[in-house]
């Protein structure tokens, strides 16, 4: 039978979430692979949700999102970030912010032009830019001081005629860095030297940890103006499937990202935007303790994967920590990947997965820390039968 499935989007198969998640199930492992915490966001938020329901709230609410949540949005941007957006036409509200960046590529960028990600990316940007048609080209984050970063040279390599975006992840899944107020100029400087668009995934925001700031690349000097910024509810409130997003940008950009939203899922659903709003209005001391914990979490797995005998990248935001395989004999982290939940029972992504250059990330497993402190120890217990 010919492939039923267009030239442009081969290669994409099943998602490796979908494949590890299903091998975890299978072997009853502890799946540390995708990234969704096993507690929910904050009950008020809940019976906020499920208050919308039972009041009848089911019929499709206004495209561009309810007016109650583009004014929490534009209200949160603006006491954190003292970043302005009017929530009438800079404000709109996405199917998770996957919509939104998906939203934002189809709607900025045609065939051929080209978009600068930082690899290891997350797996929905390479998907969406084969969408466009457009071509992707990877700058590489390398460890360097027990942290990811890239080398300026190479970003600026990597720009050319035909660059029409660039994707930013801060805090950045996989890699774990929040990109510094240095990093960032680096990357302002080349965005507005090439008259380029930044689209930014901030779903992380709120989750750094160690006091690191997160600093929105829209706040730089003359970037408010070429970025369209995307977050989303899910990781701050802990409530994943929800998938309730939203964009910020200035109105021409809306409106372009508009025109293709419209046409992928129209609306968001309504009782998540109602609980969503409320949670951006009166939850952020929830979200606080939810970054505390999640700190803790963190040093749980860094200091279990480092007695295990990886080497252990401790992530200054995020869910994850990536973990080179090689102190262990291993080299082959997809090899590993698969062999693991038969092995001791325990679920990772091979993080080579998220290159274009798997080479660069061969060696490194990424394990997810959102999850019950007794359910990381025991993962932690099971690896270090790995020795
Ligand atoms: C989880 C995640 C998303 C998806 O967010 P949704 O709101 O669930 O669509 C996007 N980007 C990154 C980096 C993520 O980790």
């Amino acid at each position: 039978m010919a492939e039923a499935l267009v030239p442009r989007m081969q290669g994409f198969g099943e998602t490796i979430f979908a494949e590890m998640s299903a091998l975890a199930v299978r072997t009853g492992s502890i799946n540390l692979g995708q990234g969704f915490p096993d507690t929910p966001g904050p009950a008020a938020m809940l019976d906020a949700a499920a208050e919308a329901v039972r009041a009848g709230d089911v019929q499709y609410p206004p495209g561009p999102g309810v007016p109650e949540l583009r004014e929490a949005v534009a209200a949160q941007r603006l006491q954190r970030y003292g970043l302005a957006y009017d929530p009438a036409t800079e404000v709109f509200v996405t199917v998770g912010a996957t919509e939104g960046i998906a939203a934002s590529v189809l709607a900025l960028a045609g065939p051929g032009d080209e978009v600068v990600v930082f690899e290891p990316y997350y797996d929905s940007y390479a998907a969406v830019i084969a969408l466009a048609g457009a071509v992707r080209r990877p700058v590489l984050l390398r460890p360097s001081g027990g942290r990811f970063t890239f080398d300026p040279d190479e970003l600026r390599a990597a720009v050319g005629p035909r660059t029409r975006l660039l994707l930013l992840n801060s805090p950045h899944n996989p890699a774990g860095t929040v990109f510094t107020r240095e990093e960032l100029e680096t990357i302002a400087d080349v965005v507005r030297e090439h008259d380029l668009v930044a689209v930014t995934d901030e779903v992380y925001e709120y989750l750094t940890f160690d006091g690191t700031e997160h600093i929105p690349l829209a706040t730089l000097d003359g970037m408010r103006e070429r970025t369209v910024s995307v977050s989303s509810a899910g990781k701050t409130f802990s409530v994943t499937g929800w998938k309730t997003g939203w964009v910020t940008a200035p109105a021409r950009y809306v409106r372009a990202v508009q025109t293709v939203k419209q046409f992928l899922t129209y609306a968001a659903a309504a009782p998540w935007q109602r609980a969503a709003a409320y949670a951006l209005g009166s939850e952020l001391a929830w979200v606080a303790e939810l970054r505390a914990s999640l700190e803790g979490k963190r040093d749980r797995l860094v200091s279990g994967l480092e007695a295990a005998g990886f080497t252990a990248y401790s992530p200054q935001g995020t869910y994850f920590v990536q973990a080179d395989i090689r102190p262990l004999g291993f080299t082959d982290g997809r090899e590993l990947a698969r062999a693991l939940p038969e092995k001791v029972g325990v679920v990772a992504i091979p993080t080579q997965v998220f290159y274009d250059h798997a080479e660069a990330g061969a060696h490194f497993l990424r394990f997810a820390f959102c999850k019950k402190d007794e359910v990381i120890d025991e993962a932690v217990e099971r690896l270090s039968r790995l020795r």
